[in-house]
């Protein structure tokens, strides 16, 4: 039987609630064998983050322990190349069978930038996608995507038939978190308990990571 499999790609500096809570409700809502979370090495389109790769993968290995619908899939961090979601999705599909569902989520920020990244118009061909809705992101998709939406999207999520093509939107439990405010707090010395999981506030505090930093 085919495998349906989604991916959530991101820096994760750190992995927060809303990453966590919205990949465990979509690996739900759509019945997933699995999704995994997929750190990037060097982000082509982000800041450089402050904490390691090592330390962002191990936050998202402490993150999704104990959770077996969620794993972690390092690819981007072991290859030397700068982490297309193009190219982990060519090599992902390598490793399945033909008719294998892969389901890349979104966030809709991350959706809006996509006319931006490394063939873009072909990663429908190996996926579909999922876009999460992002409460503290701004509604109106721009003019590039406007065409690929009419031709691709599909009004239910669970109406997405096959091993890849398609669009739809996800409506998650809307939380309004990001690593960037996350940052910031640490960076203020204030407090992140239950934005993140406990044993990543603890990994945080160990490794002293984000402290007295004031970037974006
Ligand atoms: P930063 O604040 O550093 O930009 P971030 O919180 O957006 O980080 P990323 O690691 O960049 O986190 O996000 C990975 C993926 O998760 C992206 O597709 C992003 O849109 C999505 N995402 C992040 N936060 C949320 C959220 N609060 N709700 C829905 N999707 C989210």
């Amino acid at each position: 039987m085919a495998r349906r499999i989604g991916l959530l790609g991101g820096t994760f500096n750190p992995v927060h609630i809303a990453h966590l809570r919205g990949a465990l409700e979509v690996a739900e809502q759509l019945v997933l064998d699995e999704l995994r979370l997929v750190p990037s090495a060097r982000p082509p389109h982000r800041e450089v983050p402050q904490a390691s790769a090592e330390q962002r993968l191990a936050m998202v290995e402490l993150a999704v322990a104990g959770e077996p619908q969620l794993r972690v899939d390092d690819r981007e961090l072991r290859r030397a190349k700068p982490s297309f979601t193009y190219d982990t999705l060519e090599s992902l599909r390598g490793e399945l069978a033909a008719d294998d569902q892969v389901f890349l989520l979104l966030g809709w920020d991350a959706f809006c930038g996509l006319p931006t990244w490394h063939r873009w118009q072909e990663l429908l061909e190996h996926c579909h996608i999922l876009v999460l809705q992002r409460p503290d992101a701004d509604s109106e998709a721009p003019e590039a995507l406007r065409d690929l939406l009419a031709a691709r999207s599909v009004s239910d999520p669970q109406g997405l038939v096959g091993p890849s093509g398609q669009i739809a939107f996800v409506w998650q439990t809307p939380l309004a978190v990001s690593a960037t405010q996350i940052r910031h707090l640490l960076a203020e010395g204030r407090s992140v308990r239950f934005l993140v999981p406990d044993a990543v506030l603890a990994y945080i505090q160990t490794h002293g990571l984000y402290r007295g930093q004031t970037d974006s």
